[in-house]
């Protein structure tokens, strides 16, 4: 949306929203067997949005037996690619039809700001599902190098049915990462989104539909991760679980595999990056960048650069300026155009993220900026932005996942120092690094143990390139770019002899 409507007009759009609320499964819109529900939370007011359908184990016996049924009759799977294409090209035609109602669902249940929702989330999510569906009739296969007396085909195929257990920080695109590549190759799909986040998987589940994906083979799942996640991880016909969240509950998912059926498993898990800034970097860009990688999506995010590793001189003039960079991120009500912080995802979070500037205070860090909740008065979760400075990295603030808006300051001596601290965590998503220097750029970029490294900005990419981490970031597979095809396929041999 290249435009942002104003606060009234979204407040009009958000009222005529009808909320999607009910499982999807095997192409329609049914209650959870057990006929229970949950609440759905505005996280910025603090009050319900919706009841959706609590899902269980029964709900995904139906699910699966609905994908795999799909997947059998080939009504998908066995469609020539370039048929799928169309048809999801046609689902990204309606997204974009809904695309106001798609980006507004996502910040009223996760209370991410309404600017970032239409005019990153909405539209990146529809281009993601575009770029993979049109990728899907131009991958070829392969025939082995043989004697004449042979014919050698390596033929990719598709896994099967494939469960995607996605978090609620970026809940449409998280859902489109993995169905994009999924569909594309040919797969039945069960998405449960995060019990948090049900609403924008539900209408795109409805949108696909309507655009000609078959009954079951994108179906949705609502519910809690203990009982609905844990069954699609469970389940003997499942031949795979594309999994985005933390690494504690991936863990979970590699037991699940272990104790049914080896399904295959590809794990998006959490971080800890580090945002290198060397003595001769531009400071000013480096504070733009450090602000927007530390507080951006407020901090709910997996490549969250919550660590700013800075060299020994310039430590004192970047703070100022990232001090004065934060005036122009103001925290409020997510559905105001003019805010680009909203709040926490739910209470326990909120008061998780709390605990953490606690232990940082208690540690001995000096807290410089922040550190409380703010505006009470709505009823809603929000924690202002947070800095501490005189952080050492052995700090529990240093090493571990926050999810929140708070950054904190590492200074070191050089390049060497500066590396060995950035990679001093169990994690390895993403890191940044700023200098003026091509060669220590390059050096630094080399010694990452991490899957993204950005130099002078802080950046994922784009759709092209690969996206996923080292270390406990993650396990065995990539979301986003032509890489991300492969893991949803199994690799074929047909040996032919030709005679003689
Ligand atoms: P989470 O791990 O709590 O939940 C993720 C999903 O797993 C949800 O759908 C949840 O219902 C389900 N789940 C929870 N417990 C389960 C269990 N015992 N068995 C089966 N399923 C279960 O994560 P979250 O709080 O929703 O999201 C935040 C985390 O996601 C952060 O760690 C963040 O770094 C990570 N993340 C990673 C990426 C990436 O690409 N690497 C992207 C976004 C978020």
């Amino acid at each position: 949306m290249s435009t942002l409507p104003s606060k009234e007009h979204i407040e009009k759009a958000v009222g005529q929203i009808q909320f999607d609320t009910d499982a999807f499964i095997d192409g329609k819109f049914v209650k959870a067997v057990s006929g229970k529900t949950f609440a759905t939370e505005n996280p910025a007011t603090g009050r319900e949005l919706a009841q959706v359908a609590e899902c269980d184990a029964a709900d995904v016996e139906i699910a699966v037996a609905a994908a795999k049924r799909a997947f059998e009759a080939g009504v998908w799977s066995d469609l020539p690619p370039s048929e799928r294409k169309e048809i999801m090209l046609k689902f990204c035609d309606l997204m974009e039809e809904h695309e106001m109602e798609l980006g507004l669902l996502d910040c009223l249940e996760a209370g991410k700001p309404v600017a970032d929702c239409l005019q990153i989330d909405a539209p990146e999510t529809i281009a993601c599902i575009r770029w993979h569906a049109e990728a899907a009739d131009k991958l070829y296969d392969h025939i082995s190098p043989t004697g004449s007396e042979n014919l050698g085909l390596i033929t990719r195929e598709p896994v099967g049915v494939v469960g995607a257990v996605i978090p609620w920080n970026f809940p449409a695109q998280m859902a489109a990462w993995k169905i994009g590549p999924i569909l594309a190759t040919g797969n039945s799909l069960i998405l449960k989104p995060a019990e948090q986040t049900s609403l924008s998987a539900l209408l795109m589940a409805r949108l696909a539909s309507e655009a000609g994906v078959p009954d079951g083979v994108f179906n949705v799942v609502t519910g809690f991760g203990e009982t609905t996640g844990k069954a699609l991880g469970l389940h003997m016909d499942v031949d795979m679980v594309a999994f985005t969240g933390s690494t504690e509950v991936g863990r979970y998912f590699l037991q699940y595999a272990a104790e049914s059926n080896l399904k295959r498993i590809i794990l998006e898990c959490g971080g800890k990056s580090p945002q290198i800034v060397l003595a001769d970097a531009d400071l000013d860009n480096a504070a733009e960048n450090a602000v927007s990688a530390a507080f951006w999506n407020m901090g709910e995010n997996c490549s969250c650069g919550s660590r700013l590793i800075v060299e020994k001189g310039v430590k004192d003039a970047l703070l100022e300026k990232i001090t004065a960079e934060l005036k122009a991120w103001p925290t409020g009500d997510p559905l105001d155009p003019g805010n680009p912080l909203g709040s926490m995802i739910e209470k326990g979070h909120m008061e998780k993220v709390l605990s953490y500037i606690e232990t940082g205070k208690s540690e001995g860090a000096n807290l410089l900026l922040g550190g409380n909740r703010i505006l009470t008065e709505t009823g809603g979760y929000f924690v202002e932005p947070t800095i501490f400075d005189g952080v050492t990295n052995q700090m529990k603030i240093a090493q571990e996942e926050i999810f929140g808006p708070v950054l904190s300051v590492i200074e070191v001596e050089n390049e060497q120092e500066a590396i060995a601290v950035a990679n001093d965590t169990p994690y390895g998503l993403a890191a940044s690094v700023y200098t003026a220097s091509l060669d220590s750029a390059h050096r630094i970029a080399r010694k990452l143990r991490a899957g993204n490294v950005s130099v002078n900005c802080f950046a994922e990419g784009d759709m092209g390139t690969p996206f996923g981490g080292y270390k406990q970031s993650g396990f065995s597979g990539r979301d986003k770019s032509i890489f991300a095809h492969e893991q949803y396929t199994e690799m074929k041999t047909t040996w032919i002899s030709l005679g003689k």
